[in-house]
């Protein structure tokens, strides 16, 4: 009910949203009983029942009374009985086209309101939902399979916004349309009323045991879903590696045991699913034939108050009272669905950032003097990856981090932007723990290219000026010049219009690289960290990505994670980084001199 009433919040901005579709739906249900109604008379007419009967002389009084409706109409009904049935069967018929008419157009306001709510519950949600994403901490990313998110925010919205009309209905509409053609059948008959009565625990017992299980069950489908788009991802994403590693099968197999789990899933809910319309159809049309037995029996017996017509008119209606009672079981049933989508939904919009500003966070305005790393320890789990780190960089220097793979030199660069926070220790920034500072600032202050240059499917001109939508023209060229980029641009069809594909798949290493270098250089950053930002080339696009880094360091500070350590020799102080500690620091002269795992790792790579 909780997660019930949450969905139904994100129907905000309601207005008059609310009390006008339950007046529409009165409305509708007033009229569609009434159009039912009619057939009393007609049947009337027809038969020529009340030929004799006498017809009231004055208008009845006014009384707040259904009883009042009904006489005012046989007042005028049975004056034109006797003067001339065939006017009385027009008027009837007059009567019904206006009361058809009228439930119509309040069904069809019924259902434009409906849409309204559902297409408010969704944008709402979808947005909420994005916003959340952008929140959360890297972290989340690598812990959560990203297929799953995907159908999240993909499948699992489209289950909620099929469900939210269910709800209306269930909720709203199909007890106030039960209400009213139960009013009528009361008006009718207050006996025959009661026994048919009779079904409403049978079919609430009905739809329980329909709507039980079936939350699980939707749950299970969406996850299986979730991995379905997972393993799309991977594979779509590693297409290459698939087809290189022969894994053709393996990936389909995969792909196949996924696809079979969700249609198992599928057919079981659909199985208990499409329950819910045979039975309460069965029941209802049980219960029609125990009411023609019982009244049958009475009229037959002629000691019956009901006259034949209004005994048909009362089976007619009904029946019509199984089309909202089979459609409350479909709609309760679509709502259990929606609402295992909607709890998976919100766990992610329940998740707290970890990542997150302090109170009164300070803006990050320039930096001035030095960033300082303090006894810093990390790990995304337990063991720890980072043990006690020092190391200070002044401004203007370049520093570098270099040591085997696998050393923690990445996790240590991912820590100053805070895209994690340290265990314990700390990271300072002119003296300031960066904890203090609002994370916006800090991170626009910093720069940040590696070795997966990520490039959006967007034209090249967007992808440099990613982020910034006032960039005009010519700051983008001057940024791809510096980086390099310009030249390949100019050549390329559409130059800077030109698209660069699913994740900057038309262009080389090289280039894709240079337009990653060029989006920071127009960011302009004063920290500037390159993970390995070389690693990934041919030397000829490394020689053309060296120089563009090189224009890009310019009066910068850096921090540099290199592979390759020709790159940095020229650094004002190299860290070396191993199984989490630096266990050497100097300059590459120094380094050199000393018969450590520098001068290893520099004579490994001469030779190869
Ligand atoms: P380097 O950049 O020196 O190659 P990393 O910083 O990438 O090293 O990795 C250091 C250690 O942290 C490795 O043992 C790696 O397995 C582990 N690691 C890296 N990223 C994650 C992560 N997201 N979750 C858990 N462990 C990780």
């Amino acid at each position: 009910m909780k997660t019930y009433l949450r969905v139904l919040s994100y129907a905000r901005p309601l207005g008059l949203l609310a009390p006008q579709y339950i007046l529409y739906v009165i409305l509708q249900s007033v009229f569609s009983v009434f159009t039912l109604a009619i057939l009393q008379p007609v049947l009337t007419v027809l038969f020529q029942t009340k030929e004799k009967a006498v017809a009231p002389v004055d208008m009845p009084a006014f009384e707040w009374k259904l009883s009042y409706v009904k006489e005012v109409f046989d007042y005028y009904f049975l004056n034109m009985m006797q003067d001339d049935p065939m006017r009385a069967l027009t008027f009837v018929c007059i009567v019904l086209i206006i009361s058809i008419f009228l439930s119509n157009l309040f069904k069809y306001l019924v259902e434009v309101i409906a849409a309204i709510v559902k297409a408010q519950v969704i944008s709402n949600l979808r947005n909420t939902l994005f916003g959340r994403l952008m929140t959360l901490h890297i972290g989340y990313y690598t812990e959560e399979r990203k297929g799953n998110i995907m159908s999240k925010v993909t499948s699992d919205v489209q289950e909620v916004e099929a469900s939210v009309v269910s709800s209306l209905k269930a909720v709203i509409k199909e007890p106030i349309m039960i209400i009213g053609y139960f009013a009528m059948l009361f008006f009718i008959s207050v006996k025959l009323t009661l026994i048919t009565i009779l079904i409403i625990p049978v079919s609430g017992f009905i739809i329980s045991f329909i709507a039980k299980k079936l939350k699980r069950k939707a749950h299970q489908s969406q996850e299986t879903l979730g991995r379905i788009s997972d393993i799309l991802e991977e594979t779509l994403g590693g297409m290459r590696i698939v087809k290189a590693f022969n894994a053709i099968d393996f990936s389909k197999s995969r792909f196949g045991t996924q696809v079979n789990n969700y249609a198992r899933l599928n057919i079981s809910m659909t199985k208990r699913f499409a329950l819910a319309s045979p039975i309460s159809e069965f029941i209802g049309v049980g219960v029609v034939a125990l009411i023609l037995l019982i009244g049958g029996s009475e009229i037959f017996d002629g000691n019956s108050s009901l006259e034949p017509e209004s005994f048909i008119t009362f089976i007619a209606i009904f029946s019509q009272v199984l089309v909202p009672a089979k459609s409350l079981s479909g709609a309760l049933s679509n709502v259990q669905k929606g609402l295992a989508s909607a709890e998976r939904i919100f766990s992610i919009i329940d998740t707290k950032p970890a990542i997150v500003n302090i109170p009164n966070a300070l803006e990050f305005k320039s930096f001035n003097d030095k960033i300082e790393v303090k006894n810093l320890r990390f790990g995304y789990q337990q063991t720890p990856v980072l043990k006690d780190i020092n190391m200070t960089i002044k401004k203007g220097e370049m520093v570098a981090l270099v040591g085997p793979s696998g050393g923690g030199k990445s996790t240590l660069a991912d820590l100053i932007p805070r895209f994690y926070d340290a265990n314990s220790g700390d990271i300072f920034i002119d003296g300031q723990s960066i904890k203090n500072y609002e994370i916006t600032s800090l991170r626009s202050k910093m720069g940040i290219v590696s070795q997966e240059s990520l490039l959006f499917n967007d034209t090249i001109f967007n992808n440099i000026a990613f982020g910034k939508p006032e960039t005009t023209y010519e700051e983008v060229m001057t940024a791809a010049k510096i980086a390099n980029a310009h030249e390949f641009i100019d050549q390329m069809e559409n130059g800077y219009d030109s698209t660069v594909g699913d994740r900057g798949g038309k262009l080389s290493g090289g280039q894709r690289q240079r337009i990653s270098i060029a989006r920071a250089i127009l960011k302009n950053p004063e920290i500037l960290i390159l993970d390995e930002a070389t690693s990934a080339l041919d030397s000829e696009s490394e020689k053309l990505v060296q120089e563009a880094l090189g224009n890009l360091m310019k009066n910068r500070t850096s921090i540099v994670i290199a592979h390759r350590l020709s790159t940095i020799q020229e650094a004002d102080r190299i860290y070396v980084l191993q199984d989490g500690e630096i266990v050497e620091q100097g300059t590459h002269q120094r380094l050199m001199e000393k018969d450590g795992v520098y001068q290893k790792l520099i004579k490994i790579q001469s030779v190869s």
